[in-house]
């Protein structure tokens, strides 16, 4: 079993710690090699908090495991989600109810 319970833990898997502010809708992320240098490894990633160097309001976290490379290139998936696609499920939820 693999333990990330700790941010050091967190960084010798190659996860890293986003971070987003909901009053600024804004990323970003920990800098984990910082963190670890500054004695914080065996800080816990739940209980940690973090503010947003904005507005100082605290901001949510969100664990991401490593990015997979394809043939060297970074993978990602492409999603299109359009105008038409929402009003046809509108409809269809609208014929339901009648
Ligand atoms: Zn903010």
């Amino acid at each position: 079993m693999i333990s990330m319970g700790t941010m050091e833990e967190l960084h010798s898997h190659n996860h890293t710690l986003a971070l987003y502010c909901i009053s600024c809708n804004r990323w970003g992320e920990v800098n984990l090699d910082r963190l670890i240098q500054m004695g914080k490894g065996n800080k816990s990633v739940t209980e940690a908090r973090f503010r947003c160097r904005d507005c100082g309001e605290i901001v949510e976290k969100q664990v991401r495991p490593p990015v997979p490379l394809l043939g060297g290139a970074v993978a990602y998936i492409k999603c299109r989600l359009t105008k038409l696609s929402i009003r046809q499920s509108d409809q269809s939820s609208t014929m339901l109810k009648r």
